[in-house]
């Protein structure tokens, strides 16, 4: 009687580790820097990601001179 509860207790182990495995969030919305959006410098024509970009009048830049209008 104490062996079939052993095994009882092993199948709800194992079950028990299945429905946790399945519960885990997939990894795959994890975004790359690779992936990142590319901004052009309205002045120099650079190309830049976004996040570095300066944005002045609705217009993109690379550096704070050249969203001056003058040269770096
Ligand atoms: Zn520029």
């Amino acid at each position: 009687m104490s062996r079939l509860l052993f095994i009882l207790i092993i199948v709800a182990f194992i079950f028990w580790l299945l429905k946790s495995k399945r519960r885990e969030p997939p990894s795959t919305n994890h975004q790359t820097p690779a992936a990142q959006d590319m901004v052009r410098c309205s002045y120099c024509g650079v190309h830049l990601p976004r996040n570095e970009a300066i944005l002045k009048g609705g217009k993109i830049y690379c550096c704070t001179a050249h969203s001056e209008g003058r040269q770096a």
